[in-house]
């Protein structure tokens, strides 16, 4: 059994933002990094709004807070935390091989994953055609039509990343604007390589069996209740994201759809001791530097809540 006085899980900017201020606050913290170290930036391109960078690689902004929480004093580990049990005190945490963790504070940072359109055939060719994410699998499209779906900042970024690689990409959204920032709109609609479909629904993704490979998609136009047939090889999911919850979804109070609930203007959830930040908590900003601002947020709020217990 390992003790600390913060456990903090996830390894995002906010949990490597946390792990800083713990660590700088004498409280030995303990990150389990999880399954996707560095989390959703590591799989993204240049990042151009972390401010005191102009323009940086979503991965090399992360291994440099790994190493900025390292250097600190924070005690970095390739865990997976499975089990965490918030009903005694201190609270326990079960992660891979048998480890153990008792922690007098907990830091919940573990983000946010791809949301899927719920289509079987988006299931069925996924990996084979159908992806989340164009930096990981953008390269296999070279010379290929691809089409994106959504309309936020990950949607537009994955079709202007797409363009150096497709000949052509089809951006499918299910209204007339998009919410992505108004620069990266602009991007797009210079970009001749870039068509969009507004006001578009996916209704299927079309394919062959042998080998499992996607030819095409399906879509309406929701005004016009136009069908069309798209032909393309490449099918990107950009539509949002859900809180990564599962370690305490029925431990700890939610809202907006398995967001952790925090009192205003603060990271503490339902359970004192039990801190949340980043986008397992933050269902309106997103942002990587806002994550990061809460992750700072919890380690101060946990450390006064450990001086405050042990009086
Ligand atoms: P968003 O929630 O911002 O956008 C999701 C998009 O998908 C919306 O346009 C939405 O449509 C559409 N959508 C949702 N569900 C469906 C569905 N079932 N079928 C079809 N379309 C659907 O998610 P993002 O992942 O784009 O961004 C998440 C957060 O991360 C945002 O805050 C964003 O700003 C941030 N981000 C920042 C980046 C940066 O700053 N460089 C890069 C990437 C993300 P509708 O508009 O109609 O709701």
């Amino acid at each position: 059994m390992q003790k600390t006085s913060m456990l903090i899980i996830g390894s995002g900017p906010a949990g490597y933002t946390a792990a800083v201020y713990g660590a700088r606050a004498m409280l030995n913290p303990i990150l389990a990094q999880g399954i996707q170290p560095g989390g959703q930036l590591t799989i993204t391109t240049e990042v151009e709004n972390w401010p005191g960078i102009q323009e940086i690689q979503g991965p090399d902004l992360m291994i440099n807070l790994e190493d900025h929480a390292k250097k600190a004093g924070a005690k970095i580990v390739p865990d997976v935390i499975n089990k965490l049990d918030l009903s005694k005190y201190p609270f326990v945490a079960h992660g891979d091989n048998d480890n153990k963790y008792e922690a007098e504070s907990v830091v919940l940072a573990t983000g946010a994953q791809a949301n899927w359109l719920g289509l079987d055939s988006e299931q069925k060719y996924k990996g084979f055609g159908v992806s989340a994410c164009a930096t990981c699998d953008g390269f296999f499209f070279r010379g290929q039509v691809v089409t994106v779906i959504g309309g936020g900042n990950t949607a537009v970024e994955e079709a202007l990343f797409l363009t150096n690689f497709a000949t052509k990409v089809i951006l499918i959204h299910r209204r007339e604007s998009f919410r992505a920032e108004k620069i990266l709109q602009e991007r797009i609609f210079k970009n001749p390589k870039i068509e969009v479909k507004w006001n578009s629904i996916v209704k299927e993704i079309i394919g062959t069996d042998d080998p499992l490979g996607v030819e095409g998609i399906i879509i309406e136009d929701i005004k016009t209740k136009k069908v069309l047939s798209l032909p393309c090889k490449g099918v990107f999911v950009a539509i949002g994201h859900s809180p990564s919850n599962e370690l305490v979804k029925d431990q700890l109070d939610t809202h907006q759809g398995g967001y952790i609930l925090t009192q205003n203007n603060s990271t503490q959830t339902s359970i004192p001791g039990v801190f949340a930040a980043g986008d397992i908590t933050d269902f309106k900003y997103r942002q990587a530097v806002t994550a990061a601002g809460m992750g700072c947020m919890a380690a101060l709020e946990a450390e006064r809540f450990i001086s405050e217990t042990k009086k």
